[in-house]
C-alpha cells in the first residue's frame, strides 16, 4: 500500500450514507470518495460495526482472526462466486480465439488478511510496524483467495500479482503466500511490486530511478498495461480491495473486495 497516501478507517469511514456501488463485482456497498457534509459516523459504534462484520476474535496467541462465519465471508463467497463463472467463460473464449488470458491480483487485503495489524493499532498506519508485521509472513488467506488463484490457474489463465508491497518485502509476500497455498507464479515476472529505486521503463512517464511520482492508479494501471501490451496477455478479470486498485483500465472485469479498515487513493 502507498505509505503517504493511505487514509485509516478511523478518518475515512465517515461516508457510510451516499456509498456507491461499484465494480462488476461488487457485493457490498462500498465507497470510493469521502463526504464530509454531514456529522460523521460515531467511530466507537464503527469499530464494533467492524468487528461484527469480520466476525473478529483474539484466538489463543491473541491474534485477531476473522471467522468463517461472518457477513465479510459470504460477501467474498458471493464475489468468488461470481468470479469463477466469469473466469471459466471468460477464459474459453479467450483460448478459442487464439488469446492469452490473465488474472491481476492485488495482494494486500486481496490475497492476506490484514485485520490483526489494522484492529491491534486500532486502524492507524505506521510503515516500520507494517513492514515488520508484512515480514514475518503469517498473515491469513482472505477466505477463498488461494481457491479462487489456483482455480483461474486450472482454467489456463495466467496469474499476475500486482501490489504495493516493496522489493524489501518480496521474500515475506513470497512466504506468506506460500503458506496460505497461493503457490503459483511467485516468480519475478509475476509478481509487480513498486520498486522506487529502479522503477521499470514502463512507468517512465511518472518514475525515473530515484524520482518516483506515480499515483497508485498511474502504478497499478501502468503495471496491467505492460502486462497487455508487452507480455501480450489479455487482462480479464482484476481483483482489489481499494478502488486506486481497480481504477485506469487494462481489465475487462474488476472485483472490488470489501474492505472498510483504511483507505489508499
Ligand atoms: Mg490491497
Amino acid at each position: 500500500m502507498h505509505k503517504s497516501l493511505r487514509i485509516a478507517a478511523a478518518t475515512a469511514a465517515c461516508a457510510l450514507a451516499g456509498g456507491v456501488l461499484y465494480g462488476a463485482g461488487a457485493a457490498t456497498a462500498g465507497q470510493s470518495t469521502a463526504n464530509s457534509t454531514h456529522e460523521p459516523y460515531n467511530i466507537g459504534l464503527l469499530v464494533k460495526d467492524i468487528d461484527t462484520y469480520y466476525g473478529t476474535t483474539a484466538d489463543s496467541d491473541g491474534v485477531y482472526q476473522a471467522s468463517p462465519a461472518s457477513p465479510y465471508a459470504k460477501d467474498l463467497a458471493r464475489i468468488d462466486a461470481a468470479a469463477r463463472r466469469y473466469i471459466a467463460k471468460a477464459a474459453r473464449k479467450a483460448h478459442h480465439h487464439g488469446e492469452k488470458p490473465a488474472v491481476v491480483f492485488d495482494i494486500d487485503d486481496t490475497l492476506l488478511l490484514s485485520l490483526d495489524y489494522e484492529k491491534r493499532y486500532n486502524y492507524t498506519y505506521n510503515p516500520t510496524t507494517w513492514s515488520d508485521y508484512v515480514n514475518r509472513a503469517d498473515r491469513p488467506a482472505v477466505f477463498g483467495s488461494p481457491e479462487l488463484v489456483r482455480y483461474a490457474e486450472s482454467k489456463g489463465v495466467e496469474v499476475f500479482y500486482n501490489s504495493g508491497l516493496s522489493e524489501a518485502q518480496r521474500a515475506g509476500a513470497v512466504e506468506n503466500l506460500k503458506k496460505v497455498g497461493v503457490d503459483i507464479n511467485l516468480d519475478t515476472g509475476h509478481m509487480f511490486l513498486k520498486d522506487k529505486a529502479n522503477p521499470p521503463a514502463y512507468l517512465s512517464d511518472c518514475a525515473a530511478p530515484g524520482a518516483w511520482n506515480c499515483t497508485t492508479v498511474q502504478y497499478k494501471a501502468g503495471t496491467r498495461e505492460h502486462i497487455e501490451d508487452d507480455l501480450g496477455y489479455d487482462v480479464i478479470a482484476n481483483f482489489g480491495d481499494q478502488y486506486s486498485d481497480l481504477d485506469g483500465g487494462h481489465a475487462d472485469r474488476t472485483y472490488k473486495l470489501p474492505n472498510p479498515t483504511y483507505f489508499v487513493s
